[in-house]
């Protein structure tokens, strides 16, 4: 495994990370989930990703519920949640968003559900527009005071936000977003590479992302249709499943020349595909999801093919795709 910093931050975190979504508790009980965590401890993975609303906080149950059974020290890992959707479905108005109420309660909750005493990384999962930004900045400068989370950051923010809120933490003397969560892959690049990737060097914010393989679409499963127990044939995703089996229909051309160049490369196309990822230094952890012990061995693979990734063979593999 390779570690890299969180911006400018102090924490280093794997270069590979794994995330619950979708996966823990819709797809996954305790002992799967307690195999593949297993797995990424020993490849020494240190950052795992969660949120309130993932399974309306199961996720997190068994995310916690594998970390304490695990053993694993609590100062050899890092763990996220994040507040906006909430964790109930129909949620009354105190109970999403990021109003300091809610901030404040799904934090508590969310130690709880983790077994944990902090949070290593605490996201706002989407902006809130009926929330001023100093009352969001205010209460996670008061979280982290009180010891409850470590850095605080936002997910899939405009950038004009994530600036008021590093300006208005500075005007105050308050702890800046130190991280975002955005969608990056090679099918989804724009905001990230023309966006947020000038406002982060800037400020020195870190960058966890998140699909890397398009929620699978890029490893070749959908390539014939959608295989028994896949993401897309997941109850209540059936959204996601229009969304992506029309881009893989717009892109089938671009996803069989990938196909082809990956096994030209000698490599599966996630492997591949999350190397791509790796390759941009603004990354500082590519997040994975899986469901198989299978599916994790091979995305590990990207760390050795990420080392053999040069400017050529890095434009070839984007000449595949439109840039969206
Ligand atoms: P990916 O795009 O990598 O999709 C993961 C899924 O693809 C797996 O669960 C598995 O699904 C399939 N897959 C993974 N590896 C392989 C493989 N080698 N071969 C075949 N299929 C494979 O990542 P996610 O979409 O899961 O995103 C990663 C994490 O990011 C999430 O878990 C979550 O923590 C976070 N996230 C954050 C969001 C935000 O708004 N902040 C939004 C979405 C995710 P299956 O086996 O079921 O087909």
């Amino acid at each position: 495994m390779q570690y890299r910093r969180l911006g400018t931050s102090g924490l280093q975190l794997s270069v590979l990370s794994y995330g619950a979504w979708v996966t823990f508790g819709d797809q996954l009980g305790r002992g799967e989930a307690r195999e593949l965590i297993a797995q990424c401890i020993d490849a020494g993975v240190n950052f795992f990703d969660n949120a309130e609303t993932y399974a309306n906080g199961e996720a997190e149950r068994i995310m916690g519920d594998v970390l304490v059974d695990l053993r694993v020290p609590r100062d050899a890992f890092c763990v996220s949640s994040k507040v906006y959707f909430g964790a109930v479905n129909d949620p009354k108005p105190t109970q999403r968003g990021l109003s300091r109420k809610h901030i404040r309660d799904a934090c508590d909750q969310a130690l709880m559900r983790l077994r944990v005493d902090y949070l290593d990384l605490y996201f706002c999962h989407r902006a809130d527009p009926e929330v001023p930004i100093g009352e969001v900045v205010l209460t996670m400068d008061l979280l982290i005071r009180q010891g409850k989370v470590l850095y605080w950051g936002t997910s899939e923010w405009p950038v004009e936000q994530i600036r008021e809120a590093i300006a208005f933490a500075h005007a105050h003397g308050l702890v800046a977003p130190q991280m975002e969560q955005p969608q990056y892959n090679l099918l989804h690049r724009t905001h990230f590479e023309h966006e947020l990737m000038p406002l982060a060097r800037e400020h020195g914010l870190g960058t966890t992302i998140w699909s890397p393989l398009a929620s699978g679409l890029l490893s070749g499963k959908y390539a014939d249709g959608v295989p028994t127990g896949s993401r897309l044939s997941t109850p209540g995703y059936e959204w996601l499943r229009k969304r992506l089996l029309s881009r893989r229909d717009e892109l089938s051309a671009g996803l069989a020349r990938f196909a082809a160049l990956a096994r030209e490369v000698g490599t599966t196309q996630s492997a591949l595909a999350l190397a791509w990822c790796l390759a941009n230094p603004q990354v500082s952890t590519v997040m994975l999801g899986a469901t198989q012990r299978t599916q994790l061995d091979e995305n590990f693979a990207a760390l050795e093919i990420a080392n053999r990734l040069d400017t050529a063979l890095l434009a070839r593999i984007e000449s595949c795709f439109p840039v969206l």
